[in-house]
């Protein structure tokens, strides 16, 4: 008989929806309140200031009961108009993705093709707008995290690629996946509009998104001609001011929100970005043990959130199965991976290492990986998780406050 109820909880080790953590699971379970009264005005003015904290900015953050998408489209909407030129770099599935968001809503974006094995090229968008010299470029657009690929891209590069070409155009970011992760400083960079998402570095469940304005963005947003109700801004902030919305907010998703802010800032953010940068080490460590190839190219552009794996080629020069593999993992260990999307289907897993994880998390993780490498007949050396283990011995780690 088939075991329905598997023992133990489940690995959710895609690269987002991450696990949600008990903590903000119990701070959700509260009842729902009058979304125009004094309880959830409180409630609404602590968010909004704690979200800042984390895009390190100083400027407005809207946000929307959406998922990342609506937030990719918000972006656009508030500051641009139909016919517009975007620059967008094709750095994986979700650059494509968004590219396509933009085609539908009447924008003309260029792609600047990418391999998906390497960010965004600092120096390529810097040549393309010193040629527009008129000007037509209205938005240059970059994921910061790629998480189709475990791919980052140097955004504090694109804006002296923009500078340096002497040109106006906007910065637009998605960091849906890095947000809370990855080191990300929405003012310092010089960003104009960071695009993020719930259920990824926030390690809330999936159906909050976010747009930080600068306030250039702001400005553009007063001239952009892009039909917009729901995602317009201005309305947006107005309310915020008092610490409410225009419509009815997802009271129990800000609940978790200022629960995550909190653990965020218990923890430190600076602390939480080398903690994921310490496992996303110890992942690769085991990945180069098991004789298997990490997909990004660029050991300078190596994601802390994911690490997504090449699948060796048998005697015929074919991948094996990525999606064989997974499918042998969930159904032994009860733990999922992430598949390879777009054109990476079938031959790339990603094993997502973000949100609320730990030392014994990754351990539990790799192993699971390693197991099910034996058991899917993939051919790899014994050893990753030796070699992750002795990667986090040797790393620097904050010790746990004392008892
Ligand atoms: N951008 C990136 C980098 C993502 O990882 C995702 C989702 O995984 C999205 C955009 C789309 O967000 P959502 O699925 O929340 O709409």
């Amino acid at each position: 008989k088939l075991n329905s109820h598997p023992s133990g909880r489940h690995f959710l080790q895609i690269p987002g929806p991450s696990t949600v953590p008990d903590r903000i699971l119990r701070a959700m379970d509260y009842p729902t309140i009058d979304h125009r009264g004094p309880e959830f005005q409180a409630l609404g003015k602590k968010v909004l200031a704690d979200i800042k904290k984390v895009f390190q900015t100083q400027s407005p953050v809207v946000i929307y009961p959406s998922s990342g998408t609506g937030a990719w489209e918000a972006a656009l909407v508030n500051t641009l108009s139909p016919g517009d030129h975007v620059l967008m770099y094709e750095t994986g599935h979700f650059a494509t993705l968004w590219k396509k968001l933009a085609e539908r809503l009447s924008l003309k974006p260029e792609f600047i093709q990418g391999d998906w094995r390497h960010g965004a090229d600092a120096a390529q968008i810097e040549a393309r707008l010193a040629e527009d010299t008129g000007h037509s470029i209205k938005a240059v657009c970059v994921v910061h995290n790629e998480t189709s690929t475990g791919v980052t891209s140097n955004i504090a590069a694109v804006r002296r690629a923009i500078d340096n070409a002497r040109h106006p155009a906007l910065l637009l970011v998605d960091t849906i996946s890095s947000l809370g992760s990855i080191d990300y400083r929405h003012d310092e960079w010089g960003v104009d509009v960071t695009i993020s998402g719930s259920q990824k570095g926030l390690m809330l469940p999936p159906g909050l998104s976010f747009n930080a304005v600068s306030e250039k963005a702001l400005a553009a947003s007063k001239q952009a001609k892009l039909p917009r109700a729901f995602w317009a801004w201005d309305e947006i902030i107005a309310a915020n001011q008092n610490g409410f919305w225009p419509y009815t907010p997802a009271t129990n998703l800000l609940y978790g929100l200022s629960e995550a802010c909190d653990m965020l800032f218990e923890e430190g953010l600076s602390n939480v970005f080398a903690r994921h940068q310490r496992h996303a080490l110890a992942t690769r460590e085991a990945v180069q043990a098991w004789g298997l190839e990490v997909l990004c190219q660029n050991p300078a552009e190596y994601s802390g959130v994911l690490t997504a794996v090449v699948m060796p080629k048998d005697a015929n020069g074919q991948h094996h199965s990525a999606d064989a593999l997974r499918k042998v993992i969930l159904n032994h260990f009860n733990m999922s991976l992430g598949q390879g999307l777009g054109k990476l289907s079938g031959w790339v897993f990603r094993i997502g290492h973000l949100g609320d994880f730990n030392d014994l998390t990754l351990c539990g993780t790799l192993s699971g990986v390693e197991m099910g490498l034996d058991l899917a007949k993939v051919p790899h050396q014994r050893g990753g998780v030796l070699a992750a283990l002795s990667s986090l011995a040797h790393s620097a780690k904050v010790p746990l406050a004392q008892a």
